[in-house]
């Protein structure tokens, strides 16, 4: 639930709500031509709520792939772009209608719903690809057609109270109403041509505004979905610089800091690894490997392993909540945010030797200690949604920016005097510069650096620099370098 200052942000996002029961009101929907026992060709309805959904959803799949047969993939044999669809479908909706009879009585606002849709879809998995490619990773193939045994769906649009008009009765349940009409050569004798399809959802909020709602009749939810919209929001002519970190979740440039709720995760992941051992004896005890057992695994098993699925989604859902909390209120208070572009792939890589900041000269094992922490890797998980829900709240509001800067040497560079080296570093929370002896906590101390990295990016300093650190790097890179080598010399012999 989100109240008051913050709901000026949060309140562009969709809302799911279960679906109790559908009643249908009116004519009986027309659902298209059928074939008699006798071989005759005959108009069908139903009044069934139920069917009335399946044909819904199974309309709105049809004219989704009519749309999508247009686009065009490429043949590695024939070295071109080919149509993917058998039969190229240029149909507008008018004479979609006219040539699929079960089309015939499908509301506009669902008929209409699946273009854009599908359009969108398509653009976004070129994108994906794009990506990947450039990543060297796996593109993964372009959407198909939407498949019969897919879930059955369907959206449709609200378009300013056209339809799908969501009305509530009490404090807990209201009711969309999705009203149609059958064509008028397809009336019934002695009833009109109007329908409508109370479906009847329970809420625990209030709905907010809706430009569509999607209808999951598989999971029987409904959603309300919002395609986000500027948020308004006073400007605050602030600035902040944000550390990342495992210590303290985020550590902000005006020395507050914003942690992740520790207690809780922390029972939470004792509760997954207390179950994590029963399993492991269990598998133990039947003197199988882990493979065989788990082909037939025992009751116990079965059921241990739903409850630890079950606590990592739980875990999944405070760090959300959490995220979700945190970024608005930064993107609130604040105008411009500056984050250092971390690469979160070398965070939770394991096995990567670490001078030990507590006791100089000396290294951590290797790297694994500081690292096997609890609940490390989702913490470095919730690092990176930070970013991403950031770039997508400073992204909506059009008041609000966000700054990705170099994240080197943040934490070694003294705030006050920009005096570099390791040795600034008393430990991993105590920061004391060598020269000036400003003393200070070393997370605050980097999000200050990091707060003045993104003043250099405004003022277009930042590629300045970048210049002269290839060219000339600061000690505590040379000290670094230097201490790399040495240590593969030593190694060697
Ligand atoms: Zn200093």
């Amino acid at each position: 639930m989100f109240h008051n200052a913050r709901s000026d942000i949060m309140n562009r996002m969709s809302q799911k709500v279960v679906i109790e029961r559908v009643e249908l009101r009116g004519a009986a929907p027309f659902l298209g031509m059928g074939t008699l026992p006798s071989g005759e060709q005959a108009p069908t309805y139903s009044a069934n709520p139920d069917i009335v959904m399946d044909w819904l959803c199974d309309a709105w799949r049809c004219r989704f792939n009519q749309l999508r047969s247009r686009r065009k993939k490429w043949d590695r044999y024939k070295e071109q772009l080919v149509p993917i669809g058998y039969a190229v479908n240029e149909w507008t909706d008018r004479q979609a209608r006219m040539e699929c009879s079960w089309l015939a009585a499908v509301p506009a606002m669902v008929l209409q719903s699946p273009n854009r849709i599908e359009n969108t879809e398509w653009w976004a998995a070129n994108k994906r690809r794009k990506t990947l490619k450039k990543q060297g990773k796996n593109p993964g193939s372009m959407p198909r057609f939407k498949k019969k045994h897919e879930r059955k769906y369907f959206v449709c649009w609200h378009n300013k109270g056209a339809n799908a008009n969501y009305h509530q009765f009490n404090r807990h349940h209201g009711e969309v109403v999705i009203a149609g009409q059958n064509p008028s050569q397809y009336r019934l004798g002695g009833q009109g041509c109007r329908w409508s399809l109370h479906i009847r959802i329970r809420v625990s909020q209030p709905i907010r505004d809706y430009t569509s709602v999607g209808v999951d009749w598989e999971a029987r939810t409904l959603v309300f979905i919002n395609t986000p919209q500027p948020v308004e929001r006073a400007m605050t002519g602030a600035m902040v610089g944000i550390d990342r970190g495992v210590k303290h979740t985020l550590a902000l440039s005006d020395g507050a800091f914003q942690d992740l709720p520790k207690g809780k995760l922390e029972k939470i992941d004792r509760e997954i690894r207390r179950r994590q051992k029963a399993q492991a004896r269990r598998v133990k005890l039947s003197g199988q490997t882990g493979k065989e057992y788990r082909k037939h695994p025992s009751n116990m098993y079965r059921k241990t392993r739903q409850e630890i699925k079950d606590l990592h989604a739980k875990a999944h859902n405070i760090i959300a909540d959490w995220q979700h909390k945190a970024t608005t209120r930064l993107v609130r208070d604040y105008d411009i945010i500056v984050l250092e572009d971390l690469k979160l792939d070398n965070m939770s890589r394991k096995a990567k030797a670490k001078p030990d900041p507590d006791n100089p000269g000396k290294w951590l094992p290797n790297g694994q200690a500081a690292k096997r922490g609890l609940n490390h890797g989702l913490r470095i998980a919730a690092l990176g949604g930070i970013t991403q829900k950031l770039a997508y709240k400073t992204s909506l509001t059009g008041t609000n920016r966000l700054i990705l800067v170099n994240p080197a040497y943040t934490s070694q560079t003294c705030s006050q005097c920009a005096h570099c080296s390791t040795g600034n570093r008393k430990s991993q929370a105590d920061f004391q510069c060598q020269q000036c002896h400003m003393r200070m906590n070393a997370d605050h101390n980097a999000a200050i650096n990091i707060l003045k990295r993104g003043y250099d990016h405004l003022l277009g300093l930042d590629e300045a620099e970048r210049a002269n650190t290839e060219q000339d790097p600061p000690e505590a890179n040379r000290n670094h370098q230097a201490s790399v080598r040495a240590r593969k010399t030593s190694a060697t012999q």
